[in-house]
């Protein structure tokens, strides 16, 4: 439960709430996971300033201005990461005068409303264009050395993230980079796979209309555009496209380079039809492109539906053969495994019967 002092009995001798949030901030440094370091952060922000609640928002560019979407929430009853399954309907950050204010300050704002309540908001990164926004709710006035602490705690937090980004992002594009796939592929796959079992009902619709889609993107010609116009316009390529696959794509999914001009995608519930369209979109995004000095470029790719049973490694096969298909065919196409595989086009899985393989090496061994 929340110390309601929170703060107020910093002032003098160390007392609880201080090791509590000593406790916080040493659990975030050594946290190597985003979703655990975002609930030490609700959770310490709340019990700090014995809040009501603490909400963490990302924050993005729409047309009609900057919106919320919640990332974490702390309670009083208890706190949770939203799942990135849930689809909460973004909160329209200009609508709300008091948020709309945090947004643009680089200290944090607080205000008391009608009910006699407090809110103090937070943004993080850039005032006026923030990535997130913390807003915490209390029934009694933080103190300015609690705000002080607050705003200490959050910038720590932001710290640990970059620390993070940067070992996980690669540098020149800001997409994930090939270690993180390595090490979260299984991870992503298998997490489909739960929640396939999680709630029969839904989930069994959720596998047969909105599966999960792992897709490979190959610039074409790349080399030629290299070797015509030299490495830093194809370093300025590789950036544009990466651009160009952070709009077409959507916030959930992930993106990755996977290597000199590759790019690899991971689409979670998403109808085939979707699926189609929006690598579709992205394949028409780059072709309409205009690159600096090279001009027209194109790109091809090829995915797979995302089988939990499958080796990660047969699956990543699979969309490399779609993408194979793609290029043997022409380029600045897309292709969809199952779907050549369903018009005889290309071969299928080779039906490997592991236990017939194994009795065969069995029998081998007598012969
Ligand atoms: P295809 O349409 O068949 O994909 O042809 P391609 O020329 O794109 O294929 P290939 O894989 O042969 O060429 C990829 C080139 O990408 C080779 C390498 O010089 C270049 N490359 C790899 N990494 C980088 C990078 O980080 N920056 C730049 N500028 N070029 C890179
Ligand atoms: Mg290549
Ligand atoms: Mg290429």
């Amino acid at each position: 439960m929340s110390d309601k002092k929170g703060l107020a009995s910093l002032a003098g001798a160390p007392d609880q709430s201080m090791f509590k949030l000593l406790g916080q901030v040493r659990a975030m440094s050594s946290s190597r996971d985003r979703e655990q370091m975002t609930l030490r952060l609700v959770t310490a922000m709340r019990d700090v300033l014995g809040a009501s609640g603490v909400t963490l928002y990302a924050v993005s560019a729409s047309p009609s201005g900057p919106v919320g979407a919640i990332v974490a929430v702390a309670t009083q009853s208890g706190e949770h990461v939203a799942n990135e399954d849930e689809e909460h309907p973004p909160v329209a950050l200009h609508d709300d005068s008091f948020l709309d204010t945090a947004i643009r300050s680089r200290d944090g704002v607080a205000e008391e409303n009608d009910e006699g309540n407090y809110r103090l908001a937070l943004a993080m990164g850039d005032p006026g264009n923030p990535h997130a926004l913390l807003v915490a709710t209390s029934n009694a006035a933080p103190e300015p050395r609690v705000r002080d602490a607050f705003l200490h705690v959050a910038h720590f937090y932001q710290n640990q993230l970059d620390l993070l980004d940067y070992a996980e992002l690669d540098t020149l594009t800001h997409l994930l980079n090939r270690k993180t796939f390595d090490e979260n592929f299984d991870r992503f796959i298998a997490s489909v796979g739960r929640s396939q079992q999680a709630n029969p009902e839904r989930r069994q619709e959720d596998a047969a209309d909105r599966p999960s889609w792992l897709g490979v993107i190959d610039i074409d010609k790349f080399k030629r555009i290299n070797d015509t116009f030299g490495h830093l316009f194809g370093d300025e390529v590789l950036l544009r496209v990466a651009e160009l696959m952070k709009h077409s794509f959507r916030q959930r999914d992930k993106l990755f380079r996977f290597g000199g001009e590759e790019f690899v995608v991971l689409l979670r519930n998403t109808s085939e039809t979707d699926a189609r369209a929006i690598f579709e979109r992205f394949r028409e995004a780059v072709e309409t492109h205009e690159f600096p000095q090279v001009g027209q470029v194109t790109a091809s790719a090829g995915y797979t539906r995302i089988n939990p049973s499958l080796p990660p490694a047969e699956m990543l096969g699979h969309a490399d053969e779609a993408l194979y298909f793609s290029k043997e065919n022409g380029r600045n196409q897309v292709n969809c495994y199952e779907d050549l595989v369903d018009r005889g086009l290309i071969e299928g899985p080779k039906q490997t019967d592991n236990n017939t393989e194994l009795q065969a090496d069995i029998d081998a061994l007598f012969d």
